[in-house]
């Protein structure tokens, strides 16, 4: 390892302690490879021999990096997110690194999680207006869900209509269903011939997978970028899979008064604090408990159970949980980043309450 070695797939530098990271394979496999002088890290090996990629995960720095060099490219960018969690899917600055020239195809994906009756051409306005926000004018939005695609062959057309003979760079954050996705369309080979790794970026350690396309040209998978303002890095493992939507979420309805408050197991706390008696529904894995309670005494009650009939908390302890305060103007969602939402009308006065670290902020109503 001392040597540099790298692998013969993607090109990046071998290494045994990290299984998240580029690299990676076994000691013991390790010592085989050597021996064998098939040197392929864990992921490589993998798509070779099964055809399913991994995710591997990137600093912003080197993230920025690669896509600086896209900009350098014509190419279509196919900008995965999750639409359970849009402002966790976000790229900062996407628009400025990917260059004015090429553009963007978002597809939006895990639509298996929201209520089967909404209006997806009312949900496309919606995503519309909420990525002009972040700077992002897409060529398109394609709605889909990786985990059960009903519409793939309408993806590829859509990418193949789009990218005008280019190459098409996949990106996303960790977590949108980005492998998930990539391994669909590797099944699906349309244009699939020899599934081939090719080399990292020059002078870094990024790897890629390259899927070779009908024209010669490749559909580019790239590593995702780490996002530090969601759950998934203040719950334990177990606590998170239990608490993120696995399946169709079925909105909870609730008429409230004004200081009445709604826990979402013990990770998150809505206040309506100030306005007419009114109904707010809420959008959370069908599993976890919500629950009413006096606004007066409410913190008390958190004390109290919190990782007990409030379950899960953060790090399974009870933990404070940091205030956000809103006054609503029109019909909006109070959003709990990557958790889920409750929307309300305008005209009122409330609060989400979070752990340290987890974003809580205010949309337009998304349902
Ligand atoms: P990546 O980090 O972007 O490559 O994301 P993964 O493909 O590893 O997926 C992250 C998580 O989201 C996994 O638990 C997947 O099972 C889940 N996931 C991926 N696609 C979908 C989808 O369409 N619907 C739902 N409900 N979950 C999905």
């Amino acid at each position: 390892l001392d040597e540099g070695l790298r692998c013969i797939g993607c090109g990046a530098l071998m290494q045994v302690s990290d299984p998240e990271k580029a690299g990676f394979l076994p000691m013991s496999a390790l010592k085989k490879a050597i021996d064998s002088e098939e040197l392929f890290c864990k992921r490589c090996f993998r798509l070779r021999h099964y055809n399913e990629i991994q995710p591997v995960e990137l600093t912003d720095a080197d993230f920025a990096k690669l896509l600086h060099q896209i900009s350098d490219t014509r190419a279509l960018i196919v900008y995965v997110i999750d639409i359970f969690d849009v402002t966790g899917s976000e790229i900062s600055g996407l628009p400025r690194f990917v260059g004015q020239d090429n553009p963007i195809l978002v597809v939006a994906n895990k639509v298996d999680l929201l209520p089967k009756l909404l209006n997806k051409n009312r949900l496309k306005n919606w995503l519309q207006a909420e990525l002009k926000m972040q700077g992002i004018k897409p060529i398109d939005i394609f709605l889909t869900s990786a985990q059960r695609p009903q519409n793939l062959d309408n993806l590829l057309d859509t990418i193949d209509y789009f990218r005008e003979g280019r190459d098409v760079y996949v990106v996303g954050v960790t977590n949108v269903g980005k492998s998930t996705l990539i391994n669909q369309i590797i099944k699906a080979g349309t244009g699939v011939q020899d599934l081939i790794t090719t080399s990292r970026f020059p002078g870094t350690t990024l790897d890629r997978i390259e899927i070779p396309l009908a024209d010669g040209k490749k559909l580019i998978d790239t590593p995702g970028i780490i996002k530090r303002d969601q759950m998934a890095h203040v719950l334990a493992d177990k606590d998170l899979k239990f608490a993120l939507p696995k399946n169709e979420i079925k909105p909870r309805t609730y008429q409230l008064n004004s200081e009445q408050t709604i826990f979402i197991g013990g990770l998150a706390r809505f206040d309506f604090e100030l306005g007419q008696r009114t109904a707010v529904t809420a959008y959370f894995e069908n599993n976890l408990n919500l629950h009413r309670t006096k606004l007066l005494g409410a913190d008390d009650f958190y004390d109290k159970h919190a990782g007990g009939l409030l379950a899960p908390s953060p790090h399974g302890t009870t933990t404070d949980l940091v205030k956000h305060e809103f006054s609503i103007t029109e019909d909006s969602d109070i959003v709990f980043a990557g958790l889920g939402w409750i929307s309300i009308p305008a005209g009122v006065k409330v609060a989400g309450w979070a752990p340290k670290g987890v974003s809580v902020l205010i949309r337009k109503a998304m349902i």
